[in-house]
Protein backbone atom coordinates (compact mmCIF):
# COMPACT_ATOMS: atom_id res chain seq x y z
CA UNK A 1 0.00 0.00 0.00
CA UNK A 2 1.24 3.26 -0.88
CA UNK A 3 1.27 6.20 1.22
CA UNK A 4 -2.34 7.27 1.76
CA UNK A 5 -2.20 11.23 0.81
CA UNK A 6 -4.76 13.04 -0.12
CA UNK A 7 -3.77 12.51 -4.23
CA UNK A 8 -3.61 8.91 -3.59
CA UNK A 9 -6.46 8.86 -2.15
CA UNK A 10 -8.72 10.95 -4.52
CA UNK A 11 -7.45 10.24 -7.99
CA UNK A 12 -8.74 6.57 -8.42
CA UNK A 13 -12.43 8.01 -7.68
CA UNK A 14 -12.08 11.31 -9.99
CA UNK A 15 -10.71 8.52 -12.34
CA UNK A 16 -13.90 6.23 -11.91
CA UNK A 17 -16.44 9.29 -12.47
CA UNK A 18 -15.00 10.54 -15.23
CA UNK A 19 -14.72 7.07 -17.07
CA UNK A 20 -18.00 5.93 -15.95
CA UNK A 21 -19.64 9.53 -16.26
CA UNK A 22 -18.32 8.83 -20.39
CA UNK A 23 -20.41 5.68 -20.75
CA UNK A 24 -23.33 6.93 -19.26
CA UNK A 25 -23.23 10.22 -21.51
CA UNK A 26 -22.59 8.45 -24.24
CA UNK A 27 -25.82 5.32 -23.70
CA UNK A 28 -27.66 9.22 -22.95
CA UNK A 29 -26.54 10.12 -26.25
CA UNK A 30 -27.26 7.45 -28.03
CA UNK A 31 -30.88 7.34 -26.28
CA UNK A 32 -31.68 10.72 -27.03
CA UNK A 33 -30.90 10.71 -30.97
CA UNK A 34 -31.94 8.35 -33.41
CA UNK A 35 -29.48 7.13 -35.72
CA UNK A 36 -31.18 8.51 -38.64
CA UNK A 37 -31.22 12.01 -37.28
CA UNK A 38 -27.66 13.14 -35.79
CA UNK A 39 -28.04 16.65 -33.77
CA UNK A 40 -25.57 18.63 -32.43
CA UNK A 41 -26.70 19.55 -28.64
CA UNK A 42 -25.09 22.29 -26.77
CA UNK A 43 -23.43 21.22 -23.48
CA UNK A 44 -24.02 22.44 -19.76
CA UNK A 45 -22.60 20.37 -17.18
CA UNK A 46 -22.81 22.11 -13.70
CA UNK A 47 -19.33 22.88 -12.61
CA UNK A 48 -18.44 22.59 -8.83
CA UNK A 49 -14.88 24.23 -9.05
CA UNK A 50 -14.08 23.42 -5.48
CA UNK A 51 -14.38 20.20 -6.10
CA UNK A 52 -11.53 18.13 -7.56
CA UNK A 53 -14.03 16.34 -9.61
CA UNK A 54 -15.11 19.26 -11.79
CA UNK A 55 -11.90 18.90 -14.00
CA UNK A 56 -13.04 15.45 -14.76
CA UNK A 57 -16.64 16.57 -15.63
CA UNK A 58 -14.83 19.12 -18.12
CA UNK A 59 -12.29 16.11 -18.94
CA UNK A 60 -15.28 14.05 -19.53
CA UNK A 61 -17.38 16.41 -21.82
CA UNK A 62 -14.21 17.14 -23.89
CA UNK A 63 -13.49 13.42 -24.28
CA UNK A 64 -17.06 12.90 -25.50
CA UNK A 65 -17.48 15.40 -27.43
CA UNK A 66 -14.11 14.41 -29.25
CA UNK A 67 -15.74 10.92 -29.69
CA UNK A 68 -18.87 11.78 -31.18
CA UNK A 69 -17.84 15.23 -33.17
CA UNK A 70 -20.76 16.83 -30.72
CA UNK A 71 -21.34 17.96 -27.68
CA UNK A 72 -24.09 16.59 -25.50
CA UNK A 73 -27.19 16.76 -22.93
CA UNK A 74 -28.67 20.09 -21.60
CA UNK A 75 -28.19 20.63 -17.51
CA UNK A 76 -27.69 17.49 -15.47
CA UNK A 77 -29.29 18.05 -12.46
CA UNK A 78 -29.16 15.73 -9.24
CA UNK A 79 -30.40 12.54 -10.11
CA UNK A 80 -29.36 12.89 -13.36
CA UNK A 81 -26.55 10.51 -13.20
CA UNK A 82 -27.99 7.63 -11.55
CA UNK A 83 -30.98 7.65 -14.28
CA UNK A 84 -28.20 7.19 -16.64
CA UNK A 85 -26.63 5.12 -14.74
CA UNK A 86 -29.64 2.87 -14.65
CA UNK A 87 -30.17 3.41 -18.45
CA UNK A 88 -26.51 1.97 -19.19
CA UNK A 89 -27.53 -0.73 -16.94
CA UNK A 90 -30.81 -1.79 -18.39
CA UNK A 91 -29.74 -1.32 -22.09
CA UNK A 92 -26.49 -3.18 -21.53
CA UNK A 93 -27.28 -6.91 -23.12
CA UNK A 94 -23.48 -7.54 -21.64
CA UNK A 95 -24.24 -5.66 -18.35
CA UNK A 96 -21.08 -3.38 -18.08
CA UNK A 97 -22.58 -2.25 -14.75
CA UNK A 98 -21.91 1.77 -14.22
CA UNK A 99 -23.71 3.55 -11.42
CA UNK A 100 -23.02 6.25 -8.76
CA UNK A 101 -22.12 9.05 -10.86
CA UNK A 102 -22.74 12.39 -9.54
CA UNK A 103 -20.73 15.21 -10.54
CA UNK A 104 -22.35 17.66 -7.57
CA UNK A 105 -25.36 17.00 -5.44
CA UNK A 106 -26.44 20.43 -6.40
CA UNK A 107 -28.96 21.41 -8.44
CA UNK A 108 -27.29 24.07 -10.88
CA UNK A 109 -29.54 27.53 -10.17
CA UNK A 110 -33.15 27.40 -10.62
CA UNK A 111 -34.95 25.70 -13.38
CA UNK A 112 -33.56 26.13 -17.11
CA UNK A 113 -36.38 24.56 -19.12
CA UNK A 114 -37.45 28.37 -20.11
CA UNK A 115 -35.00 30.89 -20.94
CA UNK A 116 -35.59 33.77 -19.06
CA UNK A 117 -35.82 32.93 -15.80
CA UNK A 118 -32.57 31.46 -15.62
CA UNK A 119 -30.65 35.04 -15.91
CA UNK A 120 -33.17 36.91 -13.18
CA UNK A 121 -32.28 34.23 -10.38
CA UNK A 122 -29.07 35.30 -10.49
CA UNK A 123 -29.24 38.99 -9.72
CA UNK A 124 -32.21 38.28 -7.61
CA UNK A 125 -31.18 40.40 -4.43
CA UNK A 126 -31.64 38.57 -0.97
CA UNK A 127 -32.59 41.18 1.63
CA UNK A 128 -32.30 45.03 1.09
CA UNK A 129 -30.50 45.20 4.64
CA UNK A 130 -27.38 46.76 4.05
CA UNK A 131 -25.83 44.53 6.76
CA UNK A 132 -26.08 41.93 3.90
CA UNK A 133 -23.20 41.91 1.24
CA UNK A 134 -23.88 39.19 -1.10
CA UNK A 135 -20.74 37.59 -3.53
CA UNK A 136 -21.29 35.29 -6.10
CA UNK A 137 -19.09 32.61 -6.54
CA UNK A 138 -16.85 32.51 -9.75
CA UNK A 139 -14.98 30.52 -11.58
CA UNK A 140 -11.93 29.50 -9.82
CA UNK A 141 -13.27 30.70 -6.49
CA UNK A 142 -13.12 28.78 -2.73
CA UNK A 143 -14.78 29.74 0.44
CA UNK A 144 -11.45 31.22 1.46
CA UNK A 145 -11.03 33.73 -1.22
CA UNK A 146 -14.72 34.58 -0.55
CA UNK A 147 -14.31 35.44 2.75
CA UNK A 148 -11.32 37.33 1.78
CA UNK A 149 -13.51 39.69 -0.12
CA UNK A 150 -15.79 40.86 2.24
CA UNK A 151 -13.24 40.88 4.54
CA UNK A 152 -13.43 38.00 7.04
CA UNK A 153 -10.12 36.47 8.43
CA UNK A 154 -9.82 32.78 7.61
CA UNK A 155 -10.07 32.04 11.35
CA UNK A 156 -13.58 33.00 11.54
CA UNK A 157 -13.79 30.76 8.09
CA UNK A 158 -12.73 27.84 10.11
CA UNK A 159 -14.74 28.23 13.23
CA UNK A 160 -17.96 28.16 10.59
CA UNK A 161 -16.62 25.15 9.18
CA UNK A 162 -15.64 23.55 12.23
CA UNK A 163 -19.60 24.42 14.32
CA UNK A 164 -21.14 21.32 12.95
CA UNK A 165 -20.71 18.91 10.27
CA UNK A 166 -23.96 20.33 8.19
CA UNK A 167 -21.89 23.89 8.15
CA UNK A 168 -19.07 22.11 5.62
CA UNK A 169 -21.76 22.37 3.11
CA UNK A 170 -20.65 26.17 2.03
CA UNK A 171 -17.77 24.77 1.06
CA UNK A 172 -19.48 22.71 -1.80
CA UNK A 173 -19.50 26.02 -4.00
CA UNK A 174 -20.51 26.30 -7.57
CA UNK A 175 -20.19 29.31 -9.94
CA UNK A 176 -23.55 31.48 -9.99
CA UNK A 177 -24.23 30.91 -6.37
CA UNK A 178 -24.26 33.70 -3.74
CA UNK A 179 -23.46 33.61 -0.43
CA UNK A 180 -24.61 36.54 1.40
CA UNK A 181 -22.37 38.20 4.61
CA UNK A 182 -24.07 39.46 7.31
CA UNK A 183 -21.10 41.47 9.27
CA UNK A 184 -21.79 43.83 12.42
CA UNK A 185 -20.59 47.55 12.47
CA UNK A 186 -16.44 46.75 13.46
CA UNK A 187 -17.02 44.20 10.17
CA UNK A 188 -17.32 40.97 12.39
CA UNK A 189 -19.18 37.88 10.68
CA UNK A 190 -23.15 38.08 11.98
CA UNK A 191 -24.57 34.95 9.82
CA UNK A 192 -23.43 33.67 6.28
CA UNK A 193 -26.89 32.46 4.51
CA UNK A 194 -26.95 30.80 0.53
CA UNK A 195 -30.04 29.82 -0.88
CA UNK A 196 -28.84 26.47 -2.77
CA UNK A 197 -32.16 25.59 -4.76
CA UNK A 198 -36.05 26.98 -4.89
CA UNK A 199 -36.74 24.61 -1.95
CA UNK A 200 -33.75 25.28 0.32
CA UNK A 201 -31.30 27.76 2.17
CA UNK A 202 -28.51 26.58 4.70
CA UNK A 203 -27.67 29.37 7.25
CA UNK A 204 -25.33 29.49 9.97
CA UNK A 205 -25.39 32.55 12.31
CA UNK A 206 -23.70 33.62 15.30
CA UNK A 207 -24.28 32.22 19.10
CA UNK A 208 -23.25 33.07 21.85
CA UNK A 209 -19.66 31.25 21.63
CA UNK A 210 -19.48 30.06 18.58
CA UNK A 211 -21.59 29.46 15.27
CA UNK A 212 -25.05 27.36 14.55
CA UNK A 213 -26.43 25.68 11.38
CA UNK A 214 -30.05 26.24 10.43
CA UNK A 215 -31.52 25.54 6.95
CA UNK A 216 -35.11 26.77 5.47
CA UNK A 217 -36.33 24.06 3.71
CA UNK A 218 -39.95 24.85 2.09
CA UNK A 219 -42.29 22.36 0.84
CA UNK A 220 -43.47 21.97 -2.39
CA UNK A 221 -46.93 21.91 -3.41
CA UNK A 222 -47.30 18.59 -5.51
CA UNK A 223 -49.65 18.53 -8.59
CA UNK A 224 -50.48 15.90 -11.59
CA UNK A 225 -49.46 16.81 -14.59
CA UNK A 226 -50.01 15.07 -18.21
CA UNK A 227 -47.56 15.46 -21.34
CA UNK A 228 -47.67 13.81 -24.39
CA UNK A 229 -45.39 13.73 -27.86
CA UNK A 230 -44.96 11.84 -30.68
CA UNK A 231 -41.08 11.60 -31.91
CA UNK A 232 -40.39 12.88 -35.38
CA UNK A 233 -36.25 13.39 -34.75
CA UNK A 234 -35.62 12.25 -31.14
CA UNK A 235 -36.99 11.39 -28.14
CA UNK A 236 -35.30 14.28 -26.28
CA UNK A 237 -36.56 16.73 -28.48
CA UNK A 238 -40.22 14.88 -28.49
CA UNK A 239 -39.98 15.33 -25.05
CA UNK A 240 -39.24 19.16 -24.88
CA UNK A 241 -42.16 20.52 -27.06
CA UNK A 242 -44.04 18.34 -24.42
CA UNK A 243 -42.62 21.09 -21.80
CA UNK A 244 -41.50 18.01 -20.02
CA UNK A 245 -38.09 18.44 -17.71
CA UNK A 246 -34.81 16.75 -18.87
CA UNK A 247 -35.03 14.48 -15.49
CA UNK A 248 -38.52 13.38 -16.35
CA UNK A 249 -37.62 12.37 -19.66
CA UNK A 250 -34.82 9.71 -18.62
CA UNK A 251 -36.90 8.83 -15.71
CA UNK A 252 -39.56 7.58 -18.44
CA UNK A 253 -36.50 5.87 -20.15
CA UNK A 254 -35.97 4.40 -17.28
CA UNK A 255 -38.97 2.81 -16.64
CA UNK A 256 -39.52 1.25 -19.97
CA UNK A 257 -35.89 0.93 -20.20
CA UNK A 258 -36.10 -3.19 -20.00
CA UNK A 259 -38.79 -3.30 -22.36
CA UNK A 260 -37.64 -0.77 -25.00
CA UNK A 261 -34.02 -0.13 -26.17
CA UNK A 262 -34.16 3.62 -26.43
CA UNK A 263 -30.68 3.40 -28.18
CA UNK A 264 -31.99 1.07 -31.22
CA UNK A 265 -35.24 0.83 -31.59
CA UNK A 266 -36.72 4.25 -31.11
CA UNK A 267 -38.45 5.35 -34.44
CA UNK A 268 -40.30 8.03 -36.07
CA UNK A 269 -43.96 8.01 -34.97
CA UNK A 270 -43.49 6.45 -31.71
CA UNK A 271 -45.41 8.15 -29.12
CA UNK A 272 -45.46 8.65 -25.40
CA UNK A 273 -48.32 9.45 -22.65
CA UNK A 274 -47.23 10.47 -19.63
CA UNK A 275 -49.18 11.43 -16.04
CA UNK A 276 -46.38 12.48 -13.70
CA UNK A 277 -46.25 14.64 -10.27
CA UNK A 278 -44.80 18.32 -10.50
CA UNK A 279 -44.02 20.38 -7.43
CA UNK A 280 -44.98 24.04 -7.59
CA UNK A 281 -43.93 26.70 -5.06
CA UNK A 282 -46.08 30.00 -5.22
CA UNK A 283 -47.31 28.66 -9.16
CA UNK A 284 -43.57 28.45 -9.99
CA UNK A 285 -42.90 25.16 -11.03
CA UNK A 286 -39.80 23.82 -9.00
CA UNK A 287 -38.99 20.38 -9.74
CA UNK A 288 -40.43 17.02 -10.98
CA UNK A 289 -42.17 13.85 -9.01
CA UNK A 290 -42.90 10.91 -9.64
CA UNK A 291 -44.07 9.43 -12.92
CA UNK A 292 -47.40 7.89 -11.73
CA UNK A 293 -48.59 6.08 -15.02
CA UNK A 294 -47.24 6.22 -18.60
CA UNK A 295 -47.41 4.48 -21.88
CA UNK A 296 -44.81 4.00 -24.47
CA UNK A 297 -45.97 3.27 -28.25
CA UNK A 298 -42.51 1.17 -30.14
CA UNK A 299 -43.04 0.66 -33.58
CA UNK A 300 -46.49 0.14 -33.49
CA UNK A 301 -46.60 -1.60 -30.18
CA UNK A 302 -47.86 -0.55 -26.76
CA UNK A 303 -45.94 -0.42 -23.00
CA UNK A 304 -47.86 0.74 -19.96
CA UNK A 305 -45.97 1.44 -16.58
CA UNK A 306 -48.13 2.26 -13.80
CA UNK A 307 -46.16 2.92 -10.25
CA UNK A 308 -47.35 1.36 -7.30
CA UNK A 309 -46.82 1.42 -3.86
CA UNK A 310 -47.46 -1.37 -1.81
CA UNK A 311 -49.00 -1.87 1.44
CA UNK A 312 -45.33 -1.37 3.18
CA UNK A 313 -44.51 1.37 1.23
CA UNK A 314 -42.09 0.02 -1.35
CA UNK A 315 -42.67 1.65 -4.90
CA UNK A 316 -42.34 -0.40 -8.06
CA UNK A 317 -43.62 -0.03 -11.87
CA UNK A 318 -45.21 -2.46 -13.25
CA UNK A 319 -47.60 -3.12 -16.30
CA UNK A 320 -50.85 -2.17 -16.15
CA UNK A 321 -52.23 -6.38 -15.99
CA UNK A 322 -49.44 -5.95 -12.90
CA UNK A 323 -47.14 -8.13 -14.73
CA UNK A 324 -43.22 -6.72 -13.57
CA UNK A 325 -41.42 -4.26 -15.65
CA UNK A 326 -37.77 -5.38 -14.15
CA UNK A 327 -35.75 -8.37 -14.65
CA UNK A 328 -35.21 -10.57 -11.72
CA UNK A 329 -31.54 -9.88 -11.78
CA UNK A 330 -28.65 -7.48 -12.75
CA UNK A 331 -26.46 -8.23 -15.13
CA UNK A 332 -23.20 -7.24 -13.10
CA UNK A 333 -22.64 -7.43 -9.28
CA UNK A 334 -19.81 -4.88 -9.22
CA UNK A 335 -19.50 -1.46 -11.14
CA UNK A 336 -15.72 -0.20 -13.14
CA UNK A 337 -14.81 -3.57 -12.87
CA UNK A 338 -12.74 -5.28 -16.12
CA UNK A 339 -13.55 -8.95 -17.06
CA UNK A 340 -10.69 -10.64 -16.05
CA UNK A 341 -11.48 -14.13 -16.57
CA UNK A 342 -14.87 -15.97 -18.50
CA UNK A 343 -17.01 -18.72 -17.49
CA UNK A 344 -15.03 -21.76 -18.65
CA UNK A 345 -15.59 -25.55 -18.34
CA UNK A 346 -11.85 -26.15 -18.95
CA UNK A 347 -9.57 -23.65 -17.65
CA UNK A 348 -6.23 -24.00 -16.34
CA UNK A 349 -6.22 -22.63 -12.94
CA UNK A 350 -3.74 -19.68 -12.14
CA UNK A 351 -2.63 -20.92 -9.08
CA UNK A 352 -3.01 -25.13 -8.53
CA UNK A 353 -2.15 -25.22 -12.51
CA UNK A 354 -4.42 -28.03 -13.46
CA UNK A 355 -7.38 -28.16 -15.53
CA UNK A 356 -10.08 -26.79 -13.83
CA UNK A 357 -13.64 -25.53 -14.35
CA UNK A 358 -13.86 -21.70 -13.95
CA UNK A 359 -17.78 -21.77 -12.97
CA UNK A 360 -17.85 -18.15 -12.77
CA UNK A 361 -16.88 -14.73 -14.17
CA UNK A 362 -14.22 -12.82 -11.98
CA UNK A 363 -14.07 -9.54 -11.92
CA UNK A 364 -10.94 -7.12 -11.57
CA UNK A 365 -11.33 -4.58 -9.96
CA UNK A 366 -9.71 -2.70 -6.60
CA UNK A 367 -9.94 -3.59 -2.91
CA UNK A 368 -12.90 -2.30 -1.12
CA UNK A 369 -15.14 -1.85 -4.00
CA UNK A 370 -18.51 -2.35 -3.42
CA UNK A 371 -20.24 -5.41 -4.63
CA UNK A 372 -24.21 -5.43 -5.17
CA UNK A 373 -26.45 -8.68 -4.52
CA UNK A 374 -27.75 -9.15 -8.52
CA UNK A 375 -31.40 -9.79 -7.15
CA UNK A 376 -33.72 -9.45 -4.38
CA UNK A 377 -33.19 -12.68 -1.77
CA UNK A 378 -31.76 -14.55 1.51
CA UNK A 379 -28.15 -15.08 2.58
CA UNK A 380 -28.13 -18.60 2.38
CA UNK A 381 -23.97 -18.55 3.34
CA UNK A 382 -21.81 -15.79 4.41
CA UNK A 383 -18.37 -16.57 5.99
CA UNK A 384 -15.43 -18.73 4.57
CA UNK A 385 -15.61 -21.14 2.46
CA UNK A 386 -12.16 -23.06 1.31
CA UNK A 387 -10.63 -21.80 -1.53
CA UNK A 388 -13.54 -19.05 -2.29
CA UNK A 389 -12.48 -17.07 1.11
CA UNK A 390 -14.79 -14.93 2.29
CA UNK A 391 -18.11 -15.67 0.80
CA UNK A 392 -21.55 -15.11 -0.09
CA UNK A 393 -24.25 -16.95 -1.26
CA UNK A 394 -28.00 -15.78 -1.85
CA UNK A 395 -30.53 -17.74 -2.58
CA UNK A 396 -33.59 -16.19 -5.03
CA UNK A 397 -36.38 -18.53 -5.15
CA UNK A 398 -36.64 -22.05 -5.61
CA UNK A 399 -34.45 -22.07 -8.89
CA UNK A 400 -31.83 -19.52 -8.86
CA UNK A 401 -28.49 -18.80 -6.66
CA UNK A 402 -25.82 -16.44 -6.74
CA UNK A 403 -22.18 -16.54 -5.38
CA UNK A 404 -19.72 -13.98 -4.53
CA UNK A 405 -16.54 -14.76 -3.12
CA UNK A 406 -12.70 -13.91 -2.74
CA UNK A 407 -14.36 -10.43 -0.46
CA UNK A 408 -12.51 -8.20 1.32
CA UNK A 409 -15.31 -7.69 3.74
CA UNK A 410 -19.13 -8.11 4.03
CA UNK A 411 -21.29 -5.36 4.09
CA UNK A 412 -22.25 -4.26 7.74
CA UNK A 413 -25.89 -5.33 9.21
CA UNK A 414 -25.65 -8.55 6.57
CA UNK A 415 -25.20 -12.52 8.44
CA UNK A 416 -26.90 -15.61 7.56
CA UNK A 417 -30.26 -15.56 6.67
CA UNK A 418 -30.15 -11.53 5.65
CA UNK A 419 -32.75 -10.67 3.02
CA UNK A 420 -30.91 -8.77 0.40
CA UNK A 421 -32.86 -6.49 -2.32
CA UNK A 422 -31.44 -5.55 -6.25
CA UNK A 423 -28.72 -3.65 -6.49
CA UNK A 424 -27.73 -3.73 -2.69
CA UNK A 425 -24.34 -3.63 -1.66
CA UNK A 426 -23.23 -6.57 0.44
CA UNK A 427 -19.51 -6.77 0.27
CA UNK A 428 -16.35 -5.41 -1.18
CA UNK A 429 -13.59 -6.90 -3.80
CA UNK A 430 -10.89 -8.84 -1.56
CA UNK A 431 -8.55 -11.26 -2.91
CA UNK A 432 -9.30 -13.34 0.11
CA UNK A 433 -9.11 -17.58 -0.79
CA UNK A 434 -7.02 -18.74 -3.86
CA UNK A 435 -6.90 -15.50 -5.77
CA UNK A 436 -3.88 -13.22 -7.66
CA UNK A 437 -4.87 -10.31 -6.97
CA UNK A 438 -8.05 -8.37 -5.83
CA UNK A 439 -11.42 -9.53 -7.98
CA UNK A 440 -14.96 -11.01 -7.45
CA UNK A 441 -15.46 -14.26 -8.54
CA UNK A 442 -19.07 -14.25 -9.28
CA UNK A 443 -21.02 -17.33 -10.03
CA UNK A 444 -24.83 -18.18 -11.31
CA UNK A 445 -26.90 -21.49 -10.80
CA UNK A 446 -29.99 -22.47 -11.90
CA UNK A 447 -31.38 -25.23 -10.36
CA UNK A 448 -28.22 -25.93 -8.28
CA UNK A 449 -26.11 -25.91 -11.90
CA UNK A 450 -23.66 -23.35 -13.26
CA UNK A 451 -24.47 -20.85 -15.75
CA UNK A 452 -22.69 -18.34 -17.25
CA UNK A 453 -23.59 -15.22 -15.47
CA UNK A 454 -23.20 -13.16 -18.82
CA UNK A 455 -25.28 -14.95 -21.33
CA UNK A 456 -28.24 -16.56 -18.93
CA UNK A 457 -31.32 -15.59 -20.12
CA UNK A 458 -31.99 -13.69 -16.96
CA UNK A 459 -35.59 -13.99 -15.89
CA UNK A 460 -38.73 -11.42 -15.85
CA UNK A 461 -39.08 -10.26 -11.77
CA UNK A 462 -42.33 -11.11 -10.29
CA UNK A 463 -45.78 -9.78 -10.69
CA UNK A 464 -48.11 -7.59 -8.26
CA UNK A 465 -48.26 -10.23 -4.79
CA UNK A 466 -51.12 -11.95 -4.87
CA UNK A 467 -52.77 -10.32 -1.36
CA UNK A 468 -51.53 -6.58 -3.41
CA UNK A 469 -53.55 -7.29 -6.46
CA UNK A 470 -56.52 -6.36 -5.91
CA UNK A 471 -55.50 -3.02 -4.99
CA UNK A 472 -53.20 -2.69 -7.34
CA UNK A 473 -55.47 -3.20 -9.98
CA UNK A 474 -58.16 -0.68 -9.02
CA UNK A 475 -55.38 1.90 -8.42
CA UNK A 476 -54.05 0.67 -11.88
CA UNK A 477 -57.26 0.86 -13.82
CA UNK A 478 -58.14 4.33 -12.48
CA UNK A 479 -54.71 6.11 -13.45
CA UNK A 480 -54.60 4.53 -16.96
CA UNK A 481 -58.48 5.86 -17.47
CA UNK A 482 -57.28 8.77 -16.46
CA UNK A 483 -54.32 8.79 -18.80
CA UNK A 484 -56.91 8.29 -21.58
CA UNK A 485 -59.01 10.89 -20.69
CA UNK A 486 -56.37 13.37 -20.94
CA UNK A 487 -55.40 11.90 -24.10
CA UNK A 488 -59.06 12.34 -25.14
CA UNK A 489 -59.17 16.08 -24.31
CA UNK A 490 -55.94 16.69 -25.73
CA UNK A 491 -57.16 15.52 -29.40
CA UNK A 492 -60.10 17.75 -29.01
CA UNK A 493 -58.11 20.51 -28.31
CA UNK A 494 -56.04 19.86 -31.47
CA UNK A 495 -59.19 19.23 -33.70
CA UNK A 496 -60.91 22.85 -32.52
ZN1 LIG B 1 -13.05 -16.92 -10.59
Amino acid sequence: MGSPTNKTTLYPKSHILAASGIAAALSFFLLVIPSTDVEAHKTFIPLDLSNPEAQQVTALNEKVTSLLGAKVITPLKDGDFDTLAQIARNHNHHGDFIDHLRVTNQEPPPLTSTAGNHAASHSEPADSSDQWTSVTVESGNTLSTLFNQVGIPNSTMYSVLNSSKEAKRFTRLRVGQILEFQLDADGDLLALRSKLSDLETIQISRDNDGFVFNKEQLEPEVRNRYAEGQINSSLFLAAQQADMPHSLTMQMANIFGYDIDFARQIRQGDSFEVLFEEKHLNDKRVGTGNILAARFTNRGREYTAVRYVDRQGQASYYRADGTSMRRAFIRTPVEFARISSRFNPNRRHPILNTIRAHNGVDYAAPTGTPIMATGDGRITHLGRKGGYGNTIVIRHGNQYQTLYAHLNGYARGLSNGSHVTQGQVIGYVGMTGLATGPHLHYEFLVNGRHVDPLRVDLPVADPVPANERERFMAQSKQVMASLDQHRTIQLAMLEQ
